[in-house]
């Protein structure tokens, strides 16, 4: 029998969801490492097949290791349902080609994380399907580029790497009265920080590889939304591409997110405290932190998320020399460009996450070569802030 209940605090829908034992009692869930599965007769194959039967067929469809995942999820999300996939750009492309056909056109913010800018600007003009960028925090740009009947509108709130905030249910608004789907990406804000769902998007995608697992091991992603979506569009992209996650990682995951709730909430109150010293160091010319009063988008972030976050993004006085300066100054803090760590990781996006934009469209997203982003992890607040500090001393 699986556990479901919409009425448990998200603390007990991540360590209770989604769980099915199989006949020996297990207490944590066990792993399917199966690809295949055999059937009672002939007739029962026949029937599994034809669908006539409920059950699993082969592990592309479906796993019940995945499936305890997927359950997990959607019950955290508030999703009618959810799939689980081998990456987030294995979710987030499948989940933004197979609504897609030729002809159609695609709305855009720039701050995207790059593989799906990249999928974006070169991948789906392949194919016939255009997409226009906006500058997400402009609701102008976004009335503009809206005014057109549009297939899909692809957004992530707070971007990558500034935090910026896009006010998603206006945006909900828009895309829906231009006929589109809203897809976003919540893996910066996570599922314990903001519910995009509530806010009208129609599809939330996630890269697991992050704050879901959490300590870094396996890759994984998830699509979340309304059952007739999923199964009509999703679903067939799903089961013949075959971006299958390795029930291995999903066990690895399902185990993760039964602490996720404690670790997004101690990384954001880490997060809050590192982005205090920061702001104060005399080396820094501007910290970007969701939850402060001093970011541009505060009263946005505020609307829709619960808390600031685990990232944090600061300006030092300087350009390229002295990021790298800074970052190899760091004892603790790992120069990494993952985020969503129990480890503190910090990266220079210009040369790294964000090194295939021109220099224009990175001035256009207000990012230049002094910036620095921080994933802030489950390490003593103190201890962080020390490390901080030295490294931005040896300006
Ligand atoms: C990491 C990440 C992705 C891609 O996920 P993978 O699991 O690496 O494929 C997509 N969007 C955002 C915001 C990410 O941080």
């Amino acid at each position: 029998m699986t556990k479901r209940s919409d009425d448990w605090a998200p603390a007990t829908k991540l360590v209770r969801g989604g769980t099915m034992r199989s006949e020996f009692g297990e207490t944590s869930e066990a792993m399917f490492l199966t690809s295949g599965y055999a059937y009672d007769s002939a007739e029962q194959a026949a029937a599994r097949m034809s669908g006539d039967e409920e059950g699993y067929v082969y592990s592309r469809y479906g796993n019940p290791t995945n499936q305890m995942l997927a359950e997990r999820l959607a019950l955290l999300e508030g999703a009618e349902t959810c799939r689980i996939t081998a990456s987030g750009m294995g979710a987030i492309s499948s989940a933004m080609i197979a609504p897609c056909s030729a002809g159609d056109r695609v709305v855009a913010a720039s701050a995207l994380f790059g593989s799906c800018r990249h999928i974006c600007s070169t991948i789906l003009p392949r194919y016939g399907v255009e997409t226009e960028f906006v500058n997400g925090t402009s609701l102008d740009e976004w009335k503009r580029a809206l005014s057109k009947p549009t297939r899909l509108v692809l957004i992530e709130s707070p971007s990558n790497p500034l935090l910026e905030a896009v006010d998603i249910q206006a945006v909900a608004e828009l895309a829906h009265a231009a006929g589109a789907l809203l897809v976003i990406d919540n893996v910066f804000a996570t599922p314990i920080l903001q519910k995009p769902l509530d806010l009208g998007a129609d599809l939330v995608v996630y890269s697991a590889t992050k704050h879901m697992d959490g300590q870094g091991r396996v890759l994984l992603g998830a699509i979340l939304g309304k059952s007739e979506f999923i199964e009509e569009h999703i679903d067939p992209w799903l089961r013949h591409t075959g971006p299958a996650a390795s029930p291995f990682n999903a066990w690895v995951v399902l185990k993760g997110l039964e602490t996720l709730d404690l670790r997004v909430r101690q990384a954001s109150a880490n997060a809050a405290q590192v982005a205090e010293v920061i702001a104060n160091h005399p080396n820094v010319k501007a910290v970007r932190y969701p939850g402060r009063s001093d970011h541009p988008d505060y009263a946005v972030h505020q609307k829709q998320m619960t808390s600031g976050g685990t990232l944090v993004a600061f300006s030092i006085k300087g350009a390229r020399a002295e990021a790298f300066a800074v970052l190899n100054a760091l004892d603790l803090i790992d120069i990494s460009n993952n985020l969503g760590d129990t480890k503190s990781l910090a990266c220079h996006p210009c040369s790294t996450t964000h090194r295939a934009l021109t220099e224009e469209e990175q001035a256009e997203m207000g990012l230049d070569e002094s910036w620095i982003r921080l994933s802030v992890g489950l390490e003593d607040a103190g201890d962080l802030s020390r490390d901080l500090t030295q490294a931005l001393n040896v300006l």
